[in-house]
């Protein structure tokens, strides 16, 4: 092998490009000629200095990149009002629990003052009614539970209300406890708005899901 062949190697190697000859061959003519072995322990030096050379200064745009961002990212706004309209429905809903609550809790107690109805009904109902006003609680507490509370939730009051019409309209029932049930109606439309929301914003499932469920 030629001096001028192995140099050409030589550089092809530094370059991590392919030698055009058995790598072998190359490694014997370098150890057998140290005019070779000399220039290729140069050219490694030269090539290892140059890739370590300094970067040119770059100048630092981090205040100019922050500046030209606009000021709020698009969709933040939609955001914020999407928080400020779901804790606005949870307070009004610990509201309709802690009132549906309060009106509950000394019926519960004393059995009494609810139409002259026997004690343990007026407790039983009392106690019905605490339910709804605990469920609504905890749903403003957890909202995730909205859409779990709403087949006893929504059950109830369907049939509370034709019933709480027709009865007033016999005269089975007064108007102020009847105005009390629009309380409930007022929790349950909170309640199934909350479960609406976050089913809407439930992401879809991703690509590995859906071959599963296919
Ligand atoms: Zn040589």
């Amino acid at each position: 092998m030629s001096c001028h062949t192995c140099r050409e190697a030589l550089s092809a190697r530094l370059d991590g490009e392919p030698l055009g000859l058995p790598a072998d061959e190359l490694d014997a003519h370098l150890a057998a000629c140290p005019g070779c072995a000399g220039w290729a322990a140069a050219a490694e030096q030269v090539t290892r200095r140059a890739r370590l050379a300094l970067a040119p200064p770059v100048p630092d745009l981090t205040v100019a990149v922050l500046g030209a961002l606009p000021r709020e990212l698009p969709g933040a706004r939609v955001a914020a009002r999407a928080r400020l309209a779901d804790t606005a429905l949870r307070l009004v809903l610990v509201a309709v629990g802690v009132a549906q609550a309060a009106l509950a809790l000394p019926v519960l107690v004393s059995g009494a003052g609810a139409m002259s109805a026997p004690v343990h009904m007026a407790r039983e109902s009392g106690a019905w009614n605490l339910a709804v006003g605990a469920a609504f609680l905890a749903v403003a507490a957890g909202p995730r539970l909205a859409a779990g509370a709403l087949p006893f939730l929504g059950s109830f009051t369907a049939l509370l209300l034709p019933l709480t019409v027709a009865d007033l309209q016999a005269g089975h029932v007064h108007a102020d406890r009847a105005l009390a049930h629009l309380l409930v109606l007022a929790g349950v439309a909170v309640v199934a708005t909350v479960a609406w929301r976050s089913h809407r914003r439930r992401p879809a499932p991703a690509v590995a899901d859906r071959r599963v469920l296919a």
